[in-house]
C-alpha cells in the first residue's frame, strides 16, 4: 500500500469522502489516503494529523515526495486538535483505530466540530460504543459498509448531524443500516461472531474461577440476538 495504490479497505474509506472536500485525516500515519486523493483531485486540501511522531514524520515525507505542501498540512497533534479554524474542514475520517479510540477523539475534541462535517468512520472493532456516541450526539448514520480484507472484517460508518437519532440497543450493536441489508458479508461475520461466543459461553461452564455472572448474562444476550437476526 501507498500514496498511488490504497488497500481495499481505504479504497473504501476514499470512495465514501465527498467529492471537492476539505478533509481532515485524523491518525493519518503515512498520510496516504489524503496524498492518494490530492493526486486524484478528488479533495479540495486536507489536515492529516498524528499524534506520534514516527507516523508524523512519514506523513510529512509522503506530502513533501508528492509535492503537495501547498494542499496538506500535516500537524503533530491529537486527535481533532489538529484542525484549525481557517481550514475550513468539511469531512473528517477516522480509519484503522480502535471503535472505543475513535469515540473517544471525537469526544474530546467536541469544540473543534462546527456539526456541519462529515464524519467518515472506519473502526477496527468496538462499533457499539462508537454508534451509541453518535447517537448520542445528534449524528444520523448515512451509510455503512461492511468488507472482508485478509479474513479481518471492516466497516465504515459515514454520519452526519441530524435533527433527531434514536437507534434500538440491537440497531447499535449491529448497525441499523446493515440490519436492513443483510448482505451476504454481514451474515458471515455474524455468523463468525456466534461461534466465537458460544465457544465463550462453554469456556465459562469448564472454568475453574467462577465468572462474574453480569459477563456471561451479557454473552448470552448477545448470541441470543445474534441468533435471532440469523434465523
Ligand atoms: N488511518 C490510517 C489507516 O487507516 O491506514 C492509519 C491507521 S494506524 C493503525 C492508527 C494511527 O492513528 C497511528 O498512526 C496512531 O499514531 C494514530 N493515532 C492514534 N491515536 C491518535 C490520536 N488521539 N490523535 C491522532 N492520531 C492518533
Amino acid at each position: 500500500m501507498n500514496q498511488h495504490t490504497l488497500s481495499m479497505r481505504l479504497e473504501r474509506v476514499a470512495a465514501n469522502i465527498p467529492v471537492g472536500a476539505r478533509l481532515a485525516d485524523i491518525g493519518s500515519d503515512h498520510a496516504y489516503l489524503p496524498v492518494a486523493l490530492l493526486r486524484r483531485g478528488l479533495v479540495a486540501a486536507a489536515v492529516a494529523g498524528e499524534v506520534a511522531t514516527t507516523p508524523f514524520l512519514a506523513a510529512q515525507r509522503t506530502v513533501r515526495d508528492n509535492g503537495l505542501e501547498q494542499h496538506i498540512k500535516v500537524r503533530l497533534a491529537n486527535g481533532l486538535a489538529a484542525v484549525e479554524p481557517g481550514d475550513g474542514i468539511t469531512a473528517i475520517s477516522l480509519c484503522g483505530m480502535g471503535g472505543e479510540t475513535i469515540r473517544d477523539i471525537l469526544e474530546s475534541g467536541k469544540g473543534y466540530l462546527g456539526g456541519h462535517e462529515r464524519l467518515i468512520l472506519q473502526p477496527n472493532g468496538g462499533e457499539q460504543p462508537l454508534r451509541l456516541w453518535l447517537m448520542e450526539n445528534g449524528y444520523a448514520i448515512l451509510s455503512e459498509e461492511l468488507l472482508r480484507e485478509n479474513r479481518f472484517y471492516f466497516e465504515i460508518i459515514v454520519a452526519e448531524r441530524a435533527d433527531s437519532v434514536k437507534y434500538s440497543p440491537k440497531e447499535l450493536y449491529f448497525g441499523p443500516l446493515q440490519m436492513q441489508a443483510r448482505s451476504a458479508v454481514f451474515l458471515a461475520k455474524w455468523q463468525r461472531i456466534l461461534r466465537e461466543k458460544q465457544k465463550t459461553l462453554a469456556s465459562f461452564e469448564r472454568a475453574l474461577q467462577a465468572v462474574p455472572e453480569g459477563k456471561i448474562q451479557e454473552i448470552a444476550q448477545q448470541a441470543r440476538w445474534i441468533t435471532e437476526l440469523l434465523a
